[in-house]
Formats: structure tokens, C-alpha cells, sequence
């Protein structure tokens, strides 16, 4: 007897192991002819996604999974089956263009999946090839084949993929024997041995035809398990969905991510470049992306001021003894720039002939010591800390900085200013008494709402990072954990905002609280961090004196909530479409003259916005002064004071603004000259949003 627990708590009882199939049609004849697969779970786990054909042999709890959920939301889950069952179908298609392709890896991802693909000697796909391999991808779903799965035993298995030579799958079978696999599974679309077939764990689809809609995305190059070493591959990206509405909604949102791509607008906007003779993955932050990050910085620096944090300032480089000391080196070498050597060492090494290894393994092992680029600000933010004797009193001891750290990225996952091989983090780190640690995370996470709440982005969810209970791998005291988790969670509660436990999700030496935000268009970016950490300052043997005036251990908290200044610019230039509010932009008012008659009232005005600090310019040219809006409503300038002969005489000007809907933005009316210059003057102090209460915008669009 096998006992199946639904969704909806009731029980079903089953004389034999059921298939998951067989527990769907045991519910209803119509979720058994939309079932796509199962998530089974025998514990309280959130359990494992099956196919349909899975047999069910002990008692579990069992949720069917449709390409809706019961709310009308798209399931994830489905999205999951269906993308990877297309993986197969393109592949299969791809294969019939291509003959002689090889399959390397292809994972389902949250928007769409990709497969990696070697292809043969002079072969190559392009763009071009799109529509042929859609038409054959049509024809597979059209026949509407069953994926159907056989289980080999591992040598069999082996023997059997020796066989077919591909280094590729067998390399993914070792992997999966090495992991612990009993069996090597196959997905044939279709009849095993007659129809195409993969190495494949699954889970699948029940059959081709549930494919609603796909289409074959892009092209990219990738290497062989991520390093160029390895084999070059091509890198096939599709997607899939349930229907063709669904399809249709995700094509709109590609093109509006198309416009807002940050890479594009960077250049457009000359807001940052990336060199070539410099190197890759390392901004060069041009005179109006600097302005933005400036103002940035100084919007985080007076809130953390304000909060009681010290600035610092640390160097680039750091000696190899240091980073030992705090584990980052050499255990993350391949994530590092190389070390640096002194001259006279280097000079002494060759003298005897060294070699590259033979100087690497003694650095690695410390008979050699170096200097290395940082890759985190933390060691030198601990030896200021450690400089001078601290007692309970000085606790906590703020430091803060916006510290630039290296890693080294693999060149192929470089691009603009989200993935970089030298970025500065908004970092601080927070000394603290084991009784601190709640506030002070509540502090960190009340700059984060701050921030976020000013730059518009209401939409962001906190994920707190907890122990797995079952694990012993953790440093430091478990009631103390108890209460680290206890402050997290407390903490993420005051946001206001979603946030979820994630047990397992620690790291080992203390839990944290990550945040994802959600900009405009619903993409899920991945910003920083904050960290209870309980290992550094045992590694450091850092200490303060206590009111019992005994010698006690700090605990430090890790804090970069927004990431670093490149990747949270890189996210606003998207989240802003480029169009950043006044306080941000950097250049905030345009003063356009109408003819050369006005040119002193447009001087004066200019000097009047000046004098408040107002980054304003004229534009003094021949142009008529459409075509001056037009460009000025193209590098997004907020505002535009359009000036000519009647606006002197009245001491007016006539407003505009950069519209989203209108190349040539939005006329806005007439403001007297003092009323303008005091509006944007105070829309900039205040940090207000485009289009806000309050702003110059707002005061003069009177609705109709
Ligand atoms: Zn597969
Ligand atoms: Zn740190």
C-alpha cells in the first residue's frame, strides 16, 4: 500500500507503486491530459521534480505539475520541464542540419536554456540557420513523440557511450558516477533505439507535443567546462513556453531590455568605456558616468556618516602573508590575479633559475611571500581595527570604504559593467559585541530601504541565509548562531518586503541576508550582502577589552548591500532606462536659447543655476531649437529651459522635459525665471524621482 498525500492535505491510497501519471488520472481525467510532470517529496523537503512514467514506491507527498499553478501563476516547474525537453528538440534538430555535431551540456535557466555544442571541423552555425532549425524543431513538436527514459547499469552504460566516442558524454557520465549516480539514464524522443536519444537525467515532458511555443534565441561562444583551455564550443540559447501569448510576452520583454541594456545606453550616454589596451572586465568611468557614481557615493556616505561609520582608506595591494592569514589565498587562486613579486626577489628567483611553477608553489606554500591585488577589503579593514587596543566601550567600531577589489573572471563571462575583473564595493565592516549584532544588522538593512526607496525600486526580495541543521561544518557557538539568525531574520522582517529562509544558504562562518531587486521590466538582479561573520576575527585573534575587563572576541559584520558601483550603476542605467532622475543625471538642466538675441538671458539663467550648484549647460549653437531639444532629450537631460526674446521680457522661462514617450520630450509651460532655478534646486536636494511629487515636472503638468 502506498500511501499519496495531494496538495490540498486529502490522501490517496494506491495497492501498488503508482506512477506519477497514475496519481494525476486517479484525480481527474483533464489534469492527467495537462499533467507535465511531478514533484514528489518524501520528507518535509520541497521534494524532486519527476517525470509522469516516475514510479512512486513509498509513501509521499505528491503535487502534479500543470503549466499553471492553481492561482493562475506560471509554474516555474513546468517552465523547468518544458525548456529542457526543448533543449532535446533543438538539439535533435540542430543534429539533422549539422550531422556530426556533438552535445556537450544543456541546463534549462530562468528565462530560457541553452546547449552547449561542438561542432565539426569547418562547420559553423550563424543567425542565418535560425529559421531552418525552428522549421525542423516544428516538425519533432508537430509529431507529438513521447521522451521516453531507459536506465542503463553504469558499465553498460559506459561501454555503451565508448562506443559513440563523444569525450563529452562520457565525461558527464563520470561525473554523474563520481557523484553517486547507481545508473546512467537516456531520454529517446520517442522509441529507444529507433528515434533520437540523450544521455539525460531528466525530468521530461510526457511527449513533444506539449511544447506550446519556442523560438531559437542566440549564439555565443563558451569553452568546455567553462575554461579556455578547453574545447571551444558554441553556445545555442532557446527558449520555450506553454502557449504563444506567453512566447509573445517575453518577446516584448527582450525588446525592452534591448532598449534599457545598460552596455548600449553606456555607450550612448558616454556614461563609461571599457578598453581594449586597458582590459577587459575593467571600467574606465568617464567624466558623466563618474558624476553618477559620485553622487551615488555621496548619497550612501552621508547615510553611513549619519549612522556613525568611520571612512578609511586601504591600499590596492596587500602582502600574500596577509591573505593567508585570512584564507583568501591560496585556497581562491583561480578566482585571483597572480601575485606580485619585489624586484629583488624576482631578481634573486631568476639568478637560480626558477620557474613559473616552481615560483608558484612557493608561494602557495609561503616560502616566497608577495603582494597581491585585493580581492576583498576585509584583512585590511581587520589591521586597522587590530592597530589599537579597543574596549567594550569603542564597540562598534564602523569602518567603511568604497574599496576597489580584483578577481579574476573567465574572459568569456565578461561584459559591461555586471560581470567585471576589478569593481569597488560599497563596503563596510562592522566590529561588534556579541549583544550588537541585532541593531546593527537592522542598521545596515535600514540604508539598504533608504536607498532603494529613494532610487524607486520598490521591488526587491531579501534572502536570509541560515545553518543547515544537519551539518557540523559551522565556526562558532550554537546558541550565538541562534541569535545571529534570530537578528538576520528579525532585520529582513522590517523591510516590508518579501523575504524567504534559506537553511543550508550560510556560509560557514555566519549567516547572512542577500538582496535581489527586481527592476522595471521584472529581471531579478543579484546585488550584495550582509554578513555575520564569526571565523575572521578568530583568524586575526582579534579581541576587545570587556566591562568584566577581560580580554573578549568581536564579532564582524560584512556589509555591501548595493554590490559594488559598477554592477548597481550598471543595474540603474537599465532600471532608468538611462533616464536618471534630476539629482542623478549628469548634466540636470539644458539652457536653450532660441536665437542669438536671447543668448544673455540664457547666460544669466545659466549662471543663476550654477550659483546652487546646478550641473547646467547652454547650448550656444546655430541650430534651430527643435533640432537643440531633440539632442537634448536624446542624452536625457531632465530639463530644458527654452529661452527666446518674450521670456526675457516677461524674466519666464519655457520648461521641457525629456519625454519617455516623445523623441522630443514633453512641453511643460512657462515658470517664472527665480521659481525655476529654486524648483530643480530643491528637486535635487531632495533626491526626488522623475515625474514626483515636488519636482519641477510635477508642479507644471497640470492635468487637463
Ligand atoms: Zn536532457
Ligand atoms: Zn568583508
Amino acid at each position: 500500500m502506498v500511501r499519496i498525500t495531494l496538495p490540498d492535505g486529502s490522501v490517496k491510497e494506491f495497492a501498488s507503486a503508482p506512477t506519477a501519471g497514475e496519481v494525476a488520472a486517479s484525480i481527474g481525467a483533464g489534469l492527467a491530459k495537462s499533467a507535465l510532470g511531478a514533484r514528489v517529496s518524501l520528507n518535509a523537503t520541497a521534494g524532486e521534480l519527476v517525470d509522469l512514467s516516475h514510479r512512486i514506491d513509498q509513501d509521499a507527498k505528491v503535487a502534479i505539475i500543470t503549466a499553471k499553478n492553481r492561482d493562475g501563476t506560471v509554474s516555474p516547474d513546468a517552465l523547468y520541464l518544458l525548456r529542457h525537453s526543448c533543449a532535446h528538440i533543438m538539439a535533435e534538430a540542430i543534429g539533422r542540419i549539422f550531422p556530426g555535431v556533438q552535445l556537450v551540456y544543456g541546463p534549462p535557466l530562468e528565462t530560457n536554456f541553452y546547449y552547449d555544442m561542438a561542432f565539426p571541423e569547418g562547420k559553423a552555425m550563424s543567425t542565418d540557420d535560425f529559421e531552418k532549425v525552428e522549421a525542423e524543431m516544428a516538425k519533432i513538436v508537430a509529431e507529438n513523440r513521447p521522451f521516453t527514459r531507459y536506465d542503463l547499469p553504469i558499465d553498460q552504460g559506459m561501454a555503451k557511450l565508448q562506443s559513440e566516442g563523444s569525450k563529452f558524454k562520457l565525461d558527464n557520465a563520470q561525473r554523474a558516477v563520481d557523484a553517486g549516480s547507481t545508473a546512467l539514464s537516456w531520454y529517446a524522443t520517442g522509441e529507444p533505439g529507433k528515434n533520437w536519444e540523450d544521455l539525460c537525467r531528466g525530468p521530461h515532458v510526457p511527449a513533444t507535443g506539449k511544447i506550446g511555443a519556442f523560438k531559437v534565441l542566440s549564439l555565443a561562444s563558451s569553452y568546455w567546462k567553462g575554461d579556455e583551455k578547453l574545447d571551444r564550443l558554441t553556445r545555442v540559447y532557446g527558449t520555450a513556453f506553454a502557449t504563444k501569448e506567453e512566447l509573445e510576452s517575453y518577446n516584448k520583454l527582450q525588446d525592452e531590455a534591448k532598449r534599457r541594456d545598460h552596455r548600449v545606453l553606456g555607450k550612448q550616454l558616454r556614461l563609461f568605456h571599457i578598453d581594449e589596451m586597458v582590459g577587459q572586465g575593467l571600467i574606465l568611468w568617464t567624466p558623466k558616468g563618474s558624476i553618477v557614481r559620485n553622487e551615488l557615493q555621496n548619497f550612501i556616505g552621508n547615510e553611513l556618516r549619519r549612522q556613525g561609520y568611520f571612512q578609511v582608506y586601504t591600499p590596492h595591494i596587500g602582502k600574500l602573508d596577509l591573505y593567508r592569514t585570512s584564507g583568501h589565498f591560496p585556497y581562491y587562486r583561480e578566482s585571483q590575479y597572480p601575485p606580485i613579486v619585489e624586484h629583488d626577489e624576482m631578481a634573486r628567483l631568476a639568478s637560480e633559475g626558477c620557474t613559473c611553477g616552481e615560483l608558484s608553489n612557493r608561494m602557495a606554500s609561503g616560502e616566497i611571500d608577495g603582494y597581491m591585488l585585493k580581492p576583498m577589503n576585509c584583512p585590511h579593514h581587520i589591521r586597522i581595527f587590530a592597530s589599537e587596543p579597543r574596549s567594550y566601550r569603542d564597540m562598534p567600531v564602523r569602518l567603511a570604504e568604497f574599496g576597489t577589489v580584483y578577481r579574476w573572471e573567465q574572459s568569456g563571462e565578461i561584459g559591461g559593467m555586471t560581470r567585471v575583473r576589478g569593481f569597488t564595493q560599497d563596503d563596510a565592516h562592522l566590529f561588534v559585541r556579541e549583544d550588537q549584532i541585532a541593531e546593527e544588522v537592522l542598521g545596515c538593512l535600514s540604508i539598504v530601504k533608504l536607498i532603494f526607496g529613494t532610487l524607486g525600486m520598490h521591488d526587491y526580495r531579501v534572502r536570509v541565509g541560515l545553518r543547515d541543521p544537519d551539518s557540523a561544518k559551522y565556526v562558532g557557538d550554537s546558541a550565538n548562531w541562534d541569535k545571529a539568525e534570530a537578528a538576520c531574520r528579525n532585520a529582513a522582517a522590517t523591510l516590508g518586503v518579501p523575504y524567504s529562509e534559506e537553511p543550508g544558504e550560510a556560509a560557514f562562518y555566519g549567516p547572512k541576508i542577500d538582496f535581489v531587486v527586481k527592476d522595471v521590466i521584472g529581471r531579478s538582479w543579484q546585488l550584495g550582502t550582509v554578513q555575520v561573520d564569526y571565523n575572521l576575527p578568530i583568524r586575526f585573534d582579534l579581541s576587545y577589552a570587556g566591562a568584566d575587563n577581560k580580554t573578549h572576541r568581536p564579532v564582524m559584520i560584512h556589509r555591501a548591500p548595493f554590490g559594488s558601483m559598477e554592477r548597481f550603476v550598471g543595474v540603474l542605467i537599465e532600471h532608468f532606462a538611462g533616464a536618471f532622475p534630476c539629482w542623478l543625471n549628469p548634466e540636470q538642466v539644458r539652457v536653450l536659447p532660441i536665437s542669438e538675441k536671447s543668448a544673455d538671458y540664457a547666460n544669466e539663467l545659466l549662471a543663476a543655476l550654477k550659483a546652487k550648484g546646478i550641473r547646467a549647460t547652454v547650448d550656444h549653437g546655430n541650430d534651430r531649437v527643435q533640432a537643440k531639444i531633440k539632442v537634448a532629450a536624446e542624452e536625457k537631460i531632465p530639463y530644458m529651459a527654452v529661452v527666446g526674446p518674450r521670456d526675457a521680457e516677461g524674466r519666464v522661462v519655457s520648461v521641457r522635459t525629456r519625454g519617455s514617450m516623445t523623441p522630443e520630450g514633453a512641453n511643460l509651460g512657462e515658470m517664472p525665471f527665480d521659481a525655476f532655478v529654486a524648483g530643480i534646486a530643491a528637486e535635487i536636494e531632495q533626491r526626488l524621482l522623475s515625474g514626483a511629487p515636488g519636482t519641477v515636472q510635477a508642479n507644471l503638468t497640470k492635468p487637463v
